[in-house]
């Protein structure tokens, strides 16, 4: 049984000793003391479905044995930075992860996170091509620091610093963008951003294949192919955050570009593809990634032994245990049950994603979207308390991210929408 400190206890002391902006998500937070597979569990024993999981770090499940043997046998034998001497662990993992990518995307950088991926990422971009505009989209979420956060397209994630160089593009949001899910006329904007706002040349554009932090909108069809056309055009490279999107969660593909049918010349990942320890990567091909040797470039532990021996572990697991046909099958039937309870509940405005990426919209009134804020806050408070953990996201922060380790099961996927469907009654 677990004797640490009680929830109230560390509230305190978050309060007293951390940064008065770190937040949690439930009026009255739950002390989580261990994990296993898809499931949480508190101070007092009691169980929680992490339907969340998934997008915070873990895509195996909590503390996968295979996962947590990686990581404890590397740190018995080596850790150290990465560059200064060789060591196995990294060129493994390199290797491994080239193999998922297609075409000539065979150059891995390894990072300790998202932002740092996607900073990387446009620095090469900008290297590369000699100019300095990117364009990104509204509603979009790439990173926190001074470049990813000029690209981030949130105004709640954005502070008042200097973020030059970056056009923030028309979202291709099917539910509340002004052309539906017409994606070619969205992409037309871009030829405009290009024309109007640029030299006539950029850098590149940097977009998610699922928007996650933004409430899971996928990008209307036939956008990226032909954005991607007017960008390489202008001479820009295309950049896939795969932060979130890739690593098997749209199950359809192992990343989400994928089903968009393009391409890209960059791709960064983070959070899941370490199962839970700070690691990501850019992966590029060979002629971009020299645009890095015109310098010296270090990064002390980006591509470590222990974080790369647990990556190739996930790799590992993700293939032996099936997890992208999984992601596929559990996220359909999912999907279905989802779309049925909106059929029910005059408060769902919409229901998106693909695979274990899933979003459900609620509104006070489906025909004005009106975000249902407030109620929200209820919903999910209500669920918690009833063995459910699921996200929040969206730019109102009205839309549920169900966004769950790859090994959910059918009955965790019942268990999610009945929950729900009781706290939606309940309102
Ligand atoms: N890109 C996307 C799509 C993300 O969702 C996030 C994190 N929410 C990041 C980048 C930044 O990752 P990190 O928090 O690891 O810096």
């Amino acid at each position: 049984a677990y004797t640490g400190p009680s929830a109230d206890e560390i509230l305190k002391k978050r309060k007293e000793f951390l940064s008065p902006s770190i937040f949690h998500l439930y009026k009255k937070p739950v002390n989580i003391v261990h994990g296993k597979k898809q499931y949480l569990f508190d101070e007092d024993g009691n169980r929680y479905v992490d339907a969340f999981g998934g997008i915070a770090t873990v895509c195996c499940g909590h503390c996968h044995p295979d996962v947590v043997k990686a990581v404890t046998d590397q740190t018995r034998s080596l850790q150290h930075s990465t560059v200064l001497y060789l060591n196995h662990a990294i060129a493994d993992f390199a290797e491994a992860l080239a193999s998922k990518l297609p075409g000539d995307l065979k150059v891995v950088f390894f990072t300790n996170s998202g932002t740092e991926a996607n900073e990387l990422a446009m620095m090469m971009a900008r290297l590369y091509t000699g100019c300095h505009d990117i364009i990104s989209l509204r509603n979009a979420y790439h990173g926190n620091a001074s470049g990813t956060m000029g690209a981030t397209a949130q105004c709640n994630w954005k502070f008042n610093v200097v973020q030059s160089g970056v056009h923030h593009a028309l979202n291709p949001d099917p539910y509340r963008g002004i052309f539906g899910a017409d994606g070619e006329k969205y992409a037309e904007d871009v030829k405009d951003l290009i024309q109007s706002g640029t030299s006539g040349h950029v850098a590149g554009f940097i977009s998610e294949a699922i928007q996650g932090v933004g409430g899971i909108i996928e990008l209307a069809p036939g956008y990226l192919p032909a954005v991607y056309d007017s960008i390489r055009q202008a001479g820009g490279l295309c950049i896939a955050d795969e932060v979130q999107s890739g690593y098997a969660r749209t199950g359809s593909h192992f990343w989400g570009f994928e089903s968009h049918d393009v391409v890209p010349d960059i791709v960064t990942m983070a959070k899941g593809i370490g199962n839970g320890v700070p690691l990501g990567a850019v992966v590029t091909t060979p002629k971009i990634a020299q645009v890095l040797t015109r310098r010296s470039y270090f990064n002390t532990f980006g591509g470590n032994p222990v974080c790369t021996a647990a990556g190739l572990a996930v790799l590992r697991v993700i293939e032996r245990e099936n997890l992208q046909e999984n992601a596929h099958v559990v996220g359909s039937y999912l999907k279905d049950r989802l779309n049925s309870l909106k059929v029910k509940h005059e408060i769902i405005g919409d229901v998106r994603g693909r695979g274990l990426m899933l979003g459900v919209e609620l509104v006070t009134d489906r025909r004005l979207k009106t975000p249902a804020k407030n109620e929200i806050l209820q919903v999910m408070e209500h669920m918690k308390d009833m063995g459910v953990l699921v996200g929040k996201g969206g730019f109102h922060g009205n839309v549920f991210r169900i966004t769950p380790p790859l090994c959910f099961s059918r009955d965790d996927a019942d268990f999610v929408v009945d929950v729900m469907d009781v706290s939606l009654t309940k309102l």
